[in-house]
């Protein structure tokens, strides 16, 4: 199920849409679906590279119900959509997705086990255990952040 909403209009008459579908969705179920409910549409859908290109990379044009160009590949295809940005006006509708397993990872906060004389305690909120270094926890019972001093020593010790 894609539902839109036209959202902020442009001078050219285009308008952003507002996009909702219903989860779990696959790009390739979206731009099947899509091309399926507006056959007489036109435009580019993309994968979402963090603003390098306007539609997105690997990206793709259909036109009548089919695509026109070379199709994104499977592994994009299959991949299960997180969010999608799309603008359109006339015919012509252009949509942007953004993918589940795009998530940076490097967005994860990482917290640290700072020693202080035999009692560590989290970078992040503070939280002090009483524990030996081989037996801290990868995670701060507290704040919950991943630790990110400690799976590395428990490697080195094995
Ligand atoms: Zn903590």
């Amino acid at each position: 199920m894609i539902k839109i909403e036209y959202g902020k209009g442009y001078s050219d008459q285009t308008f952003e849409y507002k996009i909702t579908i219903q989860k779990p969705m696959t790009v390739g179920e979206f731009i099947k679906e899509w091309m399926a409910e507006r056959p007489d549409e036109w435009g580019y859908f993309g994968i979402y590279d963090y603003g390098r290109t306007i539609f997105g990379n690997p990206q793709c044009k259909y036109s009548d119900g089919k695509i026109i160009t070379d199709p994104i590949p499977d592994k994009y295809l299959n991949a299960e959509i997180d969010s999608v940005n799309g603008s359109g006006g006339w015919t012509r509708s252009d949509f942007l997705f953004k993918l589940m397993k795009d998530e940076p990872e490097s967005n994860e906060t990482f917290g640290e086990w700072i020693d202080h004389d035999g009692v560590y305690r989290c970078s992040e909120c503070g939280y002090q255990i009483y524990t030996s270094k081989a037996l801290l926890p990868n995670e701060c019972p507290m704040c919950g952040h991943t630790m990110s001093n400690c799976d590395e020593e428990k490697t080195n010790e094995v």
